[in-house]
């Protein structure tokens, strides 16, 4: 980053001990065309806003989690001091497949306006296209996840698991409107906050849907214990089903505090849900490959034993076992969908919560009424587009294309930002560009 003179010396000095700083105005000025410099407004430590930006008062920068694709930190936005998270997408342009992949979770990331989904706030200021190496997105930064919550002592009320399913599967219907796939739901990827609001992130496995039943889909997919038996199973074509048979596992772990099915290995995992839901029907498995189907006859057959889901907890009625016997059905074309799910009477409570106190679509006016919206679970406007993939064919086209739509997003009246290479934790952040090994999806089980 070209920024000279006394303005660099204010940034750095007001900055030190953070990762994130003020750039320049426009996200292909550095270097490219210097008389630029200029004409923009520099930072000066006098027009900071807030006193919190005094280093006393600022929390130090933590890396804070480690998705699929990328690390996640927790850092203070220098323009006003708030908390927010700095995901950093690692390997960006190792390969065409991977830089189209990040592409992907960016382009959703900037999509995406939901509650319950985490969208992108910001996106660092990237440098020169010829310095171009790697992406920042700045989120929403929230406190937990579903599964540091499950593992935790805190106990959860009838009315906490209400709340998050609901919210669980008010954001699933928002993507699944946009014919996205989250083919990673699990407790990890749903972020909490302190007043139980509930947003689904990491998008780094996500997908369009494929109308075509002909084409293959990948089944490198879904953490194992969370994966629907279709693909455990070794279908070549699924859909938004998966994330509902997801979701059925988070019901049941919600439930009993453990997880559903905690298997060594995919033949294992397809095993626990069989002695569960019994042997499946030659119909139930038309999406299985052959070896699988063969394996599966090659069994003694199991009857069903549901009567297994109510001694998950004392919090499981005939109602939640209702719901949760419609999430998880071996058959994809029988689960229940999400919008269907949602009109189970097992959610009306938790949507009157979460509409009540929790929402910001609905408002309480000066007299104390509250004003409900008309719509409590939208849907996107328009599917994603994906069809600009099918067009970059090599990474440097990716990289062009990368950069463009970045300084589309930066477009905007607020400064950009751009990473602080004088900050504590610059050089712990810009090494940490390995996946976290024990998070990648296991490889599929090969049958044939
Ligand atoms: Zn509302």
């Amino acid at each position: 980053m070209a920024v000279v003179g006394p303005s660099r010396h204010s940034r750095v000095s007001m900055s030190v001990s953070m990762s994130l700083m003020q750039g320049t105005a426009g996200p292909t000025a550095g270097g490219q065309q210097g008389g630029l410099h200029a004409a923009q407004p520099y930072y000066h430590p006098q027009h900071a806003a807030a006193p919190a930006h005094t280093q006393e008062q600022v929390q130090p920068d933590r890396p804070i989690g480690y998705g699929a694709f990328g690390v996640v930190w927790a850092v203070t936005d220098p323009r006003d001091g708030r908390r927010v998270a700095l995901k950093k997408l690692p390997n960006v342009f190792a390969s065409l497949v991977s830089s189209k992949r990040v592409f992907r979770e960016l382009k959703m990331l900037c999509f995406f306006k939901h509650e319950n989904v985490l969208s992108a706030l910001d996106i660092l200021q990237p440098p020169h296209l010829d310095f171009f190496q790697e992406i920042y997105v700045i989120t929403e930064l929230l406190q937990s996840d579903l599964h540091k919550i499950i593992v935790s002592h805190q106990p959860l009320s009838s009315d906490h698991i209400k709340v998050f399913l609901y919210q669980i599967l008010r954001g699933l219907k928002y993507l699944h409107s946009a014919r996205i796939l989250h083919r990673d739901i699990k407790p990890g990827n749903l972020l909490v906050n302190s007043n139980c609001v509930l947003k689904i992130c990491d998008f780094g496995l996500a997908r369009v849907e494929e109308p075509d039943s002909s084409k293959h889909m990948t089944q490198e997919v879904v953490t194992q214990y969370y994966r629907a038996p279709e693909i455990l199973m070794g279908a070549k074509h699924y859909t938004a089903a998966v994330d509902v048979w997801s979701v059925g596992c988070i019901f049941g772990e919600l439930l009993g505090r453990r997880i559903l099915f905690q298997a060594q290995n995919p033949v294992q995992q397809l095993e626990l849900i069989t002695e569960l839901l019994g042997t499946p029907s030659l119909d139930d498995m038309k999406y299985a490959c052959e070896g699988a189907k063969t394996h599966m006859l090659r069994r003694a057959p199991k009857p069903p034993s549901l009567s297994a889901f109510y001694t998950l907890s004392s919090q499981a009625t005939h109602e939640v076992v209702h719901l949760l016997c419609q999430m998880l059905v071996f058959d994809p074309d029988k689960r229940i969908s999400v919008v269907d799910a949602l009109a189970h009477p097992y959610l009306d409570e938790g949507r009157l919560r979460y509409h009540s106190c929790m929402c910001k679509c609905c408002y309480t006016t000066a007299s104390g009424m509250r004003q409900y919206t008309s719509e409590f679970e939208t849907t996107a406007p328009q599917g994603f587009d994906d069809h600009w993939e099918k067009k970059l064919t090599s990474v440097q086209h990716v990289k062009e294309e990368m950069h463009k739509f970045i300084a589309e997003q930066l477009n905007t009246s607020r400064v950009p930002l751009c990473i602080n290479p004088q900050s504590a934790a610059f050089k712990s952040f810009a090494s940490s560009t390995v996946a976290h090994p024990s998070e990648l999806p296991p490889s599929p089980h090969q049958w044939d």
